[in-house]
C-alpha cells in the first residue's frame, strides 16, 4: 500500500459547527448565554443527570468541583498515578494534598485495593478517572470508601460512556468532562461538570461566574440590569462562551454515532491484531461500556521485535501517529521533585507510562487506514 498519513485524533467538525457560530456572532451575545444553557440541558439529558454546567475545560471543572466541596489545606484527595497531570494539579490548586495510588495493570484505571489502603481520616475525595473512556470501578470504590468520602469522576474521556447500565457523569458525587479536540466531542477548549446534588450545583454555578449570585444573562434580562449582583463566595471565571456552546450543541448530537463507529473499528482492530503476542489490546469491557476516546495498547518488550519507542519511531516513519496512553504523574519533574517520588513507587503506572501506545482511532479514518496500520504492525 502507498504511504499514508494517519493522525492520532481528528475532530469531526464541519459545516454544521460553522453555521452554528453564526447566531451568537450575529446577535452579539457571545459569552455564557442561551446556547450554553441549551448545550447544558442536552448534555444533562443524554447523561441522565439533574445538573450540567459548562466550564472552560475539564481541568477547571475538576477545580470547581473541589473548591465547591470546600476541599483545602489539610485535606487529602486520592489520585491515580497514571492519568493526565491536571487530575492531580487541581488538588494542589486547592492547597490540598494529592495522595497517589497505583492503577490496575489491565484496565489502566485506579486500583480499588490501592485506594482502600490509602484512605485516612483526612481523605475527602477520590478522583475516579475513566481513562480513555473506560469507567473506573465505581461500585468497588464506593464499597471500600467511608460514606463521607466523595467520588469525583474525571470523565474527560468518557462522554457517552456507560458503567453497568448507568451513564458516566452520574456515577459519583460530581463529574467533569472535557471538550478538548482529543476527546470524543469538542468545543475547541471546554468542559462540563455534572452532579445530581442541587446544593452542589448551585454553589458551582455561582463559583464558575466569579461567585456572583446571578448570571449575567439573568441580570441583563431582569428588571434592573444596572444593579450588580452580590458576591458571597470566592469564585473564578470558568464560563464557557456562547460560541463554544453553539458548537457543543451540534457536537453533542453526534456523540452516540461517533462512539458506535469507534466501537466498530475497535472490534476491527481486535480481530486484526489478536495474533500479535507482544501487543496487549485494551480490555474489552463489553464495548458498549467503553467510549473509546483512544485505543491504547501495551507493548510487551520481552516479546516485541523492538522497544516501545522504537516501534513508535518506525510507525511514524510510515506516517502513522502514535502516543503513549498518558503519563505517570509521579514521574513528572514537578511531582518527582516536590514529593520525592521514585519511579517504582507506583509500578503499574510506570509500566503503563513506558509501555503503552495509543494507535490511531478516530472518526475520519477509512477501512484502508485501519488495514494499513494493522499491516504495519504485522510487518514489524
Ligand atoms: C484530557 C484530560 C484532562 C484535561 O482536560 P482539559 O479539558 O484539557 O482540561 C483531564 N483528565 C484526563 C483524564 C484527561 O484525559
Amino acid at each position: 500500500m502507498a504511504k499514508r498519513t494517519i493522525q492520532i485524533a481528528v475532530p469531526v467538525t464541519g459545516d454544521d459547527e460553522w453555521h452554528a457560530l453564526r447566531e451568537p456572532l450575529a446577535t452579539g451575545w457571545i459569552t455564557q448565554g442561551p446556547k450554553v444553557t441549551a448545550f447544558e440541558t442536552r448534555f444533562a439529558d443524554i447523561h441522565h443527570v439533574d445538573h450540567a454546567l459548562a466550564v472552560t475545560s475539564c481541568t477547571t471543572g475538576l477545580h470547581l468541583i473541589l473548591a465547591a466541596l470546600g476541599i483545602g489545606p489539610g485535606d487529602e484527595v486520592i489520585v491515580p498515578a497514571f492519568t493526565w497531570v491536571s487530575t492531580a494539579n487541581v488538588v494542589l490548586y486547592c492547597g490540598a494534598t494529592p495522595v497517589f495510588v497505583d492503577v490496575d495493570k489491565e484496565t489502566h484505571n485506579i486500583s480499588v485495593a490501592a485506594v482502600k489502603e490509602a484512605v485516612t481520616e483526612r481523605t475527602k475525595a477520590v478522583m475516579a478517572v475513566h481513562l480513555f473512556g473506560l469507567c473506573a470501578d465505581i461500585d468497588g470504590l464506593r464499597a471500600v470508601l467511608p460514606s463521607e468520602v466523595k467520588i469525583i469522576e474525571d470523565a474527560a474521556c468518557a462522554a457517552g460512556a456507560h458503567y453497568k447500565g448507568r451513564m458516566a457523569g452520574g456515577l459519583g458525587d460530581a463529574a467533569a468532562f472535557s471538550f478538548h479536540p482529543r476527546k470524543s466531542i469538542t468545543t475547541g477548549e471546554g468542559g462540563m461538570v455534572t452532579t445530581n446534588d442541587p446544593a452542589l450545583a448551585d454553589v458551582m454555578n455561582k463559583m464558575r461566574n466569579h461567585g456572583a449570585e446571578i448570571s449575567e444573562e439573568q441580570r441583563h434580562h431582569g428588571p434592573r440590569p444596572y444593579i450588580l449582583p452580590d458576591f458571597n463566595l470566592l469564585g473564578f471565571n470558568y464560563r464557557m462562551t456562547d460560541m463554544q456552546g453553539a458548537v457543543g450543541l451540534v457536537q453533542i448530537e453526534k456523540l452516540k454515532n461517533l462512539i458506535t463507529e469507534r466501537q466498530k473499528w475497535a472490534r476491527y482492530y481486535r480481530a486484526g491484531l489478536a495474533d500479535l503476542p507482544w501487543l496487549s489490546l485494551p480490555v474489552d469491557a463489553g464495548e458498549d461500556h467503553h467510549a473509546l476516546q483512544a485505543f491504547v495498547t501495551r507493548i510487551d518488550e520481552s516479546q516485541a521485535p523492538y522497544s516501545r519507542n522504537d516501534i513508535m519511531d518506525k510507525l511514524m516513519a510510515q506516517g502513522i501517529a502514535t502516543r503513549p496512553g498518558t503519563h505517570a504523574v509521579h514521574m513528572l519533574g514537578y511531582y518527582a521533585e516536590r514529593f520525592q517520588f521514585a519511579p517504582n513507587d507506583f509500578p503499574n503506572a510506570k509500566y503503563a507510562d513506558q509501555q503503552s501506545m495509543a494507535i490511531p482511532l478516530h472518526n475520519k479514518m477509512s477501512q484502508d487506514d485501519f488495514d494499513y496500520i494493522i499491516d504495519a504492525l504485522h510487518a514489524l
